[in-house]
Formats: C-alpha cells, sequence, structure tokens
C-alpha cells in the first residue's frame, strides 16, 4: 500500500470511465501487458528523437513497475483488443496551457478500465522525460495531487514524482511504483 495513494480509483477521485478527449477521465489500462504503438505518419507523427524518448523514458522510469510494454507494429483501433496506448505528437484538442493529454478513446471495459489510451504530446521540445513519465502516468491511471489519498499538493515532488502538474519532475518515484505494482 503506497503512502500516498495514486491510483484511480482513489478516496477523492472515483469516477466511472468515460472515452473522450473533452472529457479527461484518468482510466487504469486494463492490464499489466501494454501494448504501445507511435503514430508513423501522418498528422500526429512522431520524430525519431521522440519515438527514443517514449523508450527511454519507459525503460528508466517504468521497470521497477510490474507492467510490461510491447510494441504493436500492427495496432489495432476497433474491437475488443484494441492496441492500448497510442503515442501522438500535435497539439490538436489540448488546453492552451497544455504540453501534453492523456485521454480513453475507447471505452471503458469496465468502470476504471480502458482498452485504448491516446498520448498526445506538442514536440518542438516537448517529448521530454518528465512530460512522457506524466503523460503514461495518466494512461495507466496515476492522478494529480488534488485526487490522490490523502490529497497533495499539486507541486509535491515527494509524493507525486513525474505526476506533479506544474512543475518538471523526471521521477516516477516510489509512491506511483507501489501503486502500479499493486493494481497489475
Ligand atoms: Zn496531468
Amino acid at each position: 500500500m503506497a503512502a500516498t495513494d495514486t491510483m484511480v480509483p482513489t478516496a477523492n477521485y472515483d469516477p466511472w470511465c468515460d472515452d473522450g478527449q473533452s472529457d479527461g477521465t484518468v482510466c487504469q489500462t486494463d492490464n499489466a501487458d501494454v501494448y504501445y504503438y507511435m503514430d508513423s505518419s501522418g498528422e500526429f507523427e512522431l520524430e525519431p528523437v521522440d519515438r527514443e524518448m517514449v523508450v527511454n523514458m519507459f525503460t528508466s522510469e517504468y521497470s521497477p513497475t510490474d507492467l510490461v510494454r510491447h510494441y504493436d507494429t500492427n495496432p489495432t483501433f476497433s474491437g475488443d483488443g484494441e492496441t492500448d496506448h497510442v503515442w501522438q505528437e500535435g497539439s490538436e484538442g489540448l488546453d492552451s496551457d497544455a504540453i501534453g493529454m492523456a485521454w480513453c478513446d475507447d471505452e471503458a471495459i469496465f468502470s476504471y478500465k480502458c482498452d485504448q489510451h491516446y498520448i498526445r504530446i506538442r514536440g518542438n521540445d516537448t517529448y521530454e522525460l518528465s512530460v512522457t513519465c506524466h503523460e503514461m502516468g495518466h494512461a495507466v491511471g496515476l492522478v494529480h495531487g488534488d485526487s490522490t489519498s490523502p490529497k497533495r499538493d499539486m507541486n509535491d515532488h515527494a509524493a507525486l514524482g513525474c505526476m506533479v502538474a506544474e512543475d518538471y519532475e523526471d521521477n516516477l518515484g516510489s509512491n506511483n511504483v507501489n501503486a502500479i505494482n499493486s493494481t497489475y
């Protein structure tokens, strides 16, 4: 049990997982095997340096977790077993002050679980360790300090690691590792 519970549902954040970019619900992914794809053509294609950042971020920050990552060379966007995480570079639909966001695109499997998340980050040098760690966190169910239990200051680095909301922090942190490993 993490000293600070950062994983949806918490005592302070317990929504039904709705899909859609505008909704902004934080949802768990459906299991520990995380199949991911990085857009390789078109409007939201990641540049090579951004692709490398996503891979390195997962290795450096999420290797202490029970999540197992698999690159999906043949991604699926419909049906029951969709590719879990789709990474994109772009700004469409982002709040003007947001560098990135993660959202559930295809619907809750049950209550707080999502079959497919999109993770969209602006690019132009914003595909950084702190930002990718943060959005990856949302896409597995980690929340901001105003939704943890107990609630924490939004920039409490010790409790929130890279889930701090205004400062930047590169480290996933032990609370989040524990929250992930007690969930998946
Ligand atoms: Zn966030």
